[in-house]
């Protein structure tokens, strides 16, 4: 496979973006080599300036559920921008897209809308604190909920990738108030609570975790925080920046029949423009400014292009639509396991609808502790393997891999057939 274009536009990106990139894990620095520098993509494929093909099970880390280029959505895009890429007031797209979304979850009463994942995760945290007037946050070890100072603490993928188990600049003072615990230890939960729930504004949880890989929820578990939330009176947020429409019509949430106080978006609300959003109980929401005290905002929040790339996204977005990702997924989890069984590699392939990741382990994962006790040397060997044969995966071992409604039976079973010989890749 020909790289010498990528390879020269990473040097220069070097003296350009601090390790090149400006988001840290598309450096490579958890699989080794450098980035494809990519130049279009187009329903399930990509394509980088060196013109290599590849299946994308990236999908810009979530948004695109449609694949790339869905023509409504750039229709849709298009459309908003003729009239104007921005006008900083109201606009009529903020309420087609909140009415979509609060038709799917009516447990999304109000909500703000924001321009990233991060934004809303900071928003929802604010509001949680500012409505219980307390200061700790309960987070847990490996959920990532994006780049803000009170969750860098504990954040799973990028920051496991790089080794780095917080970041410095943010403050002790300010990260003493992020409690965390082991993801799927409700006991550990309930000492916690017992010993300062008076202390604690709310708990922010990935209900499905995609950011340390995926891990599933035990029965029980997210039930089990959201009572004792209640019962000490915290907030439970939802954070679905990763899983909202993703996992089905209602998120998450539907998915797992859980009904919390706020709940934050981005991704695929957005269908591959900047978009997030927090939101939840009406009398948790009024308290945003400008209807309430605890203060937030943004210049291009609700921006119409945006709005149209969400509104084509969503509406889009059947049953059917989920029925089929959840088949399509299914066979390449299967044929996943079957491929690392043939060649002798042990694995744990974990999936829920259309997100999964192949563990490079003898051991079941389901908390961040046992996803660290993977082999990160194999699954390298596996991403390079599959890079090679012209399939896009995540490159670290702890993300999660998307499948979009772009990707055909035939997409699946070439993955599966790559997937034969870069298990085998993966022993050497
Ligand atoms: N929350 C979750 C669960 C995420 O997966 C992410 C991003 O991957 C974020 C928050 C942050 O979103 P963004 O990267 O849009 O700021």
């Amino acid at each position: 496979m020909k790289t010498e274009l990528s390879e020269k536009l990473f040097a220069k990106a070097n003296t350009l973006f601090p390790g090149g990139v400006n988001s840290p894990v598309r450096a490579f620095k958890g699989v080794g080599g450098g980035p494809r520098f990519i130049a279009r993509g187009k329903g399930s494929r990509l394509f980088d300036v060196d013109g290599n093909a590849y299946l994308d099970y990236v999908g810009s880390w979530g948004p695109l559920i449609l694949g790339h280029c869905n023509p409504e959505v750039m229709r849709e895009v298009q459309d908003a921008m003729k009239s104007g890429a921005s006008f900083g007031a109201p606009s009529p797209r903020e309420i087609v897209l909140a009415e979509l979304i609060r038709e799917r979850m009516p447990w999304v009463e109000k909500m703000r809308f924001v321009s990233s994942g991060t934004e809303a995760t900071t928003g929802a945290i604010r509001l949680a604190r500012g409505f219980t007037g307390r200061d700790d946050l309960v987070k847990f070890d490996g959920c990532f909920h994006g780049a803000g100072d009170s969750v860098l603490v504990k954040a799973g993928s990028g920051v496991e990738t790089l080794g780095l188990p917080d970041s410095p600049g943010v403050p002790a003072d300010f990260a003493k108030h992020t409690l965390t615990l082991p993801y799927n230890d409700l006991a550990a939960a309930e000492a916690l609570f017992a010993a300062r729930g008076g202390t604690i504004a709310a708990v922010i949880v990935e209900p499905v975790v995609g950011n340390m890989g995926v891990l599933v929820p035990r029965p029980g578990f997210l039930e089990g925080i959201h009572a004792l939330c209640r019962k000490h009176g915290a907030l439970f947020i939802v954070d679905e920046v990763m899983t909202g429409f993703r996992l089905a019509m209602g998120g998450a949430c539907d998915r797992l029949g859980l009904r919390p106080d706020l709940v934050t978006f981005g991704k695929v609300i957005g269908g591959g423009l900047p978009v997030g959003a927090f939101g939840g109980r009406a009398e948790v929401m009024d308290r945003i400014a400008p209807a309430g005290p605890v203060y937030q905002s943004g210049t291009l929040s609700g921006n119409p292009m945006a709005m149209g790339a969400g509104i084509a996204t969503l509406r889009q977005l059947t049953p059917a639509s989920y029925e089929r990702l959840e088949a399509a997924s299914a066979r390449l989890a299967e044929g996943l396991a079957a491929a690392a069984r043939e060649a002798g590699v042990p694995v744990q392939v974990n999936r829920v609808g259309s997100m999964l990741t192949v563990f490079f382990s003898e051991q079941p994962v389901f908390d961040a502790q046992s996803a660290r006790g993977c082999d990160t040397k194999r699954f390298s060997r596996f991403f390079h393997a599959m890079l090679e044969a012209g399939v896009y995966l995540p490159p670290s071992q702890f993300e999660a891999a998307f499948v979009s409604l772009a990707h055909s039976d035939e997409d699946v079973e070439a993955t599966l057939d790559a997937a034969k010989v870069a298990f085998r890749a993966a022993l050497q």
